[in-house]
């Protein structure tokens, strides 16, 4: 755990400057890019946002408030101090440069690196407080009764189920009534609400005149085809969304099929924290169970109270067995700097990453080889079960 030496005298840990860097440019991002945000409001986002950075950076190299204002508009890393490893950083941007628009994914970005900072476990610090209220909430009512067959079915059932009409979520196990909401505002175009086909839950809205612009809001989501545009005809008729890109489909990977459109008065979904923590990392861990026992393959989710993510068993003269955690992550740094921290005991564990991130999974083998991880991404994995089961993966 490194500390760089302009933050010695306050002995900030890099891990937190890179989560608080994170921090304030999700505020100053909100600020500068909010239309409907009051002027007082933004003034105050963006007094918290420098202040954190002033914190961060130190006074040894403080900055004047329009040098912050530029720099907010860059990459993150732009708001460490020097000689703070930026650990993927500089790559990411809180506002859009080409566009504008605020990215999306700074909430779940700051949850990867919250995590991280959190395991060295140095400053109490009130987000994680918040967070963890939210994801523990979700955990309690999950292991409520502590059975593993009412666990599975309850876990499964939010990952499956982000958002429904109030008809569909009547099949809901009764406990988890609490984690289900109206659907916000800013979901909502013209009395309807949008899902998005592959996590269900209300896609963003970005009305630009009469072309409305439907999205996920997360990233992979996207990039398989959830994004649509639709033109307000001013009919009072449900839109026609129109998809804006063709993607292939893959087996662990579909693409996007059409939205699905309901009157938002009728649908409850999750709250956003539940959606990152839970459904989002959910829905490859569904899917491989999914796939993999609809070849006769023996898998169980979330064995022993989520000892790990997944158990598979092929039967035989030789039974093999895999213990699987599955990583679904934006930023690889993270994820290694968190199994780091933590000093995670890999030993007999598949660490299992989406297909997209294969590039970078000779990465994580070479920074995790002296934690006893085998590396594979799903398509990988599924594949080795299959051969050892003798049924074909595609
Ligand atoms: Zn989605």
């Amino acid at each position: 755990m490194g500390t760089s030496p302009s933050a010695d005298r306050f002995a900030i840990p890099d891990d937190h400057l890179r989560f608080m860097a994170l921090q304030a440019s999700l505020l100053a991002a909100d600020a500068l890019t909010e239309p409907a945000m009051r002027s007082d409001s933004r003034a105050n986002a963006l007094t918290r946002a420098y202040g954190l950075v002033m914190a961060l950076r130190g006074p040894a190299h403080s900055l004047g408030f329009a040098e912050f204002r530029t720099l907010v508009r860059g990459p993150v890393a732009g708001l460490l101090p020097p000689g703070c490893p930026p650990e993927g950083l500089e790559a990411i941007y809180a506002i859009n440069p080409k566009t504008g628009e605020r990215n999306v994914e700074l909430e779940a970005l700051e949850g990867e690196f919250g995590e991280v900072a959190r395991e060295c476990g140095v400053l109490p610090y009130w987000p994680w407080l918040r967070q963890e209220l939210t994801e523990h909430k979700a955990y309690a009512l999950f292991r409520k009764g502590g059975n593993q067959a009412a666990y599975i079915l309850r876990r499964s059932f939010v990952i499956r189920n982000a958002a429904g009409t109030q008809a569909m979520l009547q099949m809901m196990p009764k406990e988890l009534n609490d984690l289900y909401g109206r659907v916000p505002e800013d979901r909502v175009y013209d009395r309807r609400c949008f899902l998005c086909p592959l996590c269900r839950w209300p896609m963003q809205v970005l009305p630009n005149g009469p072309i409305v612009t439907v999205s996920c809001a997360n990233r992979d989501h996207r990039d398989r085809g959830a994004r649509y545009l639709f033109d307000d005809d001013g009919l009072d008729r449900a839109p026609r969304l129109v998809r804006t890109r063709d993607v292939r489909d893959r087996l662990l990977a579909p693409a996007a099929s059409d939205a699905i459109v309901h009157e938002a008065a009728r649908v409850l979904m999750v709250d956003p924290a539940c959606w990152r923590s839970h459904v989002i990392p959910g829905l490859l861990e569904t899917a491989l169970h999914d796939e993999l026992s609809s070849r006769g393959v023996q898998v169980e989710l979330w064995p022993e109270m989520d000892r790990y993510d997944l158990r598979v068993i092929v039967a035989g003269r030789q039974p093999r067995v895999w213990k699987i955690d599955v990583k679904d992550v934006l930023s690889v740094d993270a994820l290694i700097n968190r199994l780091d921290r933590k000093n995670a005991d890999g030993t007999g564990l598949h660490l299992v990453v989406p297909d997209r991130l294969s590039s970078d999974v000779p990465l994580l083998r070479r920074r995790l080889s002296s934690t006893g991880w085998k590396v594979r991404t799903a398509s990988q994995l599924a594949r080795e079960v299959c051969r050892a089961q003798g049924v074909p993966w595609r």
